[in-house]
């Protein structure tokens, strides 16, 4: 296939906001690509050339890019690059500038495209700088002018056509059961007719459950292409491949939580460390955040009591690792192990000074057998059974208690607190394990105001003293029906002068640097993925802010660098964080 097809359906993309036009447009295309060509397809419409959970990344920077566009086009990137604010669109109109002297030479196709991008991760060694600029301008040379936009924006992860993971899924149903459940969908109008609600609804359920294993649509797409709906069957879940967590929503208190789970309940402490989904395979184990990046090198330790300590030949479990004091033995909050997670040196000692408690809370696979649909109290039986020789400060089951009882869960919830933890965890016996969603089998409960996630997506270069850092940052939250961040605020307040003392001003400088998608004097504009935890004064609502909403006296607690952008929280969050302090004022 020709890339100029792929690139014609990312333009259609770019140029709609509208979630189901996106849907269509992508279904359309999709229906006419062929199977040997699919998974490539898949990817690319996504920016990817690689699987979320692979651990292979394209890795280029910013330097190379312009040399690889001064070497196909002669033209020096940099000062079009500040000019347009998107290295994307500077390829774009150098390349232009070049076309008119000599005729492009050869058509790009998909996979040359595909292949040239991936091999730029794997090279290493002496000479890898030339070779990565040779792979770059190799496509560039042969680009059209849109094709050299596409592609540079793929180079650096960054596509920008604005489509969410629900997006692709109705794609899919779209594209190969759209006949089956007589769906319509009319452009002009922006409106989708379903004859066939029931039917539909089977297919994205269907889908997206194969998605929450597999993480990867184009497995799914091809095989749905070959085989249909049967074919989804086949999707198994299979411990190597990460799957997307299932997340707990917040409650008001306990009898709340008791409402929401039911009665008799399991209380869990919550440990306030890092998540780990940890799978093992043929003796080999392998360890994912919430994210689903693979930390296995940085945890060695915990390789070690997951092997020596859990039976089985294949599993795949869910956990909390919390850091504590090598000294006090005391636990200590998430920020103090945050460091280990991108740890590339010195792991041993890190390990070391840093020690680590696994607290296993799941189980999702057991010896061949896929557990997800198995209720939860029968989960916990199957992994108390699978720790031998639980050990303080090395591997144990999640502290539980069973109860129905309000005092009882009062003082279990207090017992949690004095022993460093965040609160409790209330789980529904007869919940399901639901990959990525937040539903209720399971809530938290806290004792402190529900902090805001939000993501960075512009910032502002500070003044006098502070004019080497980005000083007041402007944050954003989620719109789930949008898939769009929508601001809410912006922030200064919380944020450390000297990098001792906690997130400073020059470390977010350094970590949002590389992301400035566009410089407007003093304002930049950053691509959402720097993740921080804000601590507020109350919601207010606001006319200032895209989401209708102003966070007062936003002050930053922390940086989530475990969370992804799409799991932040939402506009819908924001919603109902608004009317429950009205209810309380
Ligand atoms: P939050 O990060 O506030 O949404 O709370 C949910 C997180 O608490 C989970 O993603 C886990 O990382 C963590 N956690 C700690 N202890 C437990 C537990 N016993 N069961 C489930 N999650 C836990």
């Amino acid at each position: 296939m020709k890339y100029a097809e792929l690139v014609g359906v990312y333009n259609k993309l770019e140029n709609t906001s509208k979630r189901l036009e996106k849907a269509y447009h992508l279904s359309e295309f999709l229906k006419k690509v062929d199977s040997a060509e699919l998974d490539k397809v898949m990817l690319l419409v996504q920016g990817k050339v690689f699987p979320s959970w692979d651990e292979r990344k394209i890795g280029v920077a910013a330097r190379i890019l312009i040399k690889a566009i001064q070497t196909s086009t002669g033209i020096n990137a940099e000062k079009t690059w500040r000019e347009t604010g998107d290295i994307g669109k500077a390829a774009e109109k150098l390349t232009a500038c070049k076309e008119q002297a000599t005729l492009f030479s050869q058509e790009l196709s998909v996979d040359k495209v595909f292949d040239n991008l991936q091999k730029l991760a794997t090279l290493e060694g002496t000479g890898t700088v030339d070779k990565k600029i040779k792979l770059i301008s190799e496509l560039l040379t042969s680009a059209s002018p849109i094709e050299a936009r596409y592609i540079i924006r793929t180079t650096i992860e960054e596509l920008r056509v604005g489509l969410g993971e629900g997006t692709i899924r109705d794609a899919i149903v779209w594209a190969y059961f759209g006949e089956q459940a007589k769906i319509n969908y009319s452009v002009e109008e922006n409106k989708l007719k379903v004859e066939n609600r029931g039917e539909y609804m089977k297919y994205v359920d269907a889908v997206q459950e194969a998605y929450d294993v597999v993480n990867d649509f184009s497995i799914i797409a091809k095989i749905v292409k070959q085989k249909g709906f049967e074919g989804l069957s086949e999707i198994k879940m299979k411990p190597g491949i990460p799957i997307k967590v299932m997340l707990y929503p917040k409650a008001k208190g306990i009898e709340d939580a008791y409402t929401i789970v039911g009665k008799p309940a399991a209380l869990e402490y919550k440990y306030d460390g890092f998540r780990m989904q940890i799978h093992k395979k043929n003796k080999t184990i392998k360890i994912f955040t919430r994210r689903l990046e693979d930390v296995t090198a940085q945890f060695p330790d915990v390789c070690e009591y997951v092997s020596e300590k859990i039976e089985g030949e294949s599993f795949i479990i869910d956990s909390e690792a919390v850091g504590y004091d090598r000294f006090s033995k005391k636990y200590i909050a998430f920020q103090h192990i945050s460091q280990r997670i991108k740890r590339k040196y010195d792991i041993e000692e890190m390990a070391k000074r840093y020690p680590v408690e696994l607290n296993v809370f799941d189980v999702i696979y057991y010896n061949g057998e896929n557990l997800i649909k198995k209720p939860f109290s029968e989960r916990r039986k199957i992994l108390v059974s699978m720790i031998k020789e639980p050990e303080y400060l090395k591997l144990k089951p999640a502290e539980q208690v069973m109860t129905e009882n309000t005092a009882d869960a009062e003082s279990f919830y207090q017992k949690s607190l004095d022993a460093g933890n965040e609160g409790i965890m209330v789980k529904n016996l007869q919940g399901i394990y639901k990959p990525g969603a937040r539903v209720g089998y399971g809530v938290k409960v806290k004792p402190t105001m529900e902090t805001v996630d939000a993501v960075i997506t512009g910032a502002e270069w500070g003044e006098g003293k502070r004019s080497a850092w980005l000083a007041s940052f402007i944050v954003a939250v989620r719109n789930t029906e949008t898939d769009e961040f929508v601001e809410i605020g912006r922030v200064g307040t919380g944020i450390k002068e000297k990098s001792e003392e906690g997130v400073s001003f020059g470390q977010l400088t350094e970590m949002l640097k590389p992301i400035i998608i566009k410089e407007e004097g003093r304002i930049v504009q950053i691509k959402p993925e720097i993740v921080i935890e804000l601590d507020y004064e109350e919601i207010q609502k606001s006319p200032t802010y895209s989401s209708g909403y102003a966070l007062r006296f936003p002050r930053l607690v922390n940086l989530r660098e475990e969370r992804s952008p799409e799991e932040i929280t939402t506009l819908e969050d924001i919603e109902i964080l608004y009317e429950s302090q009205r209810g309380r004022g």
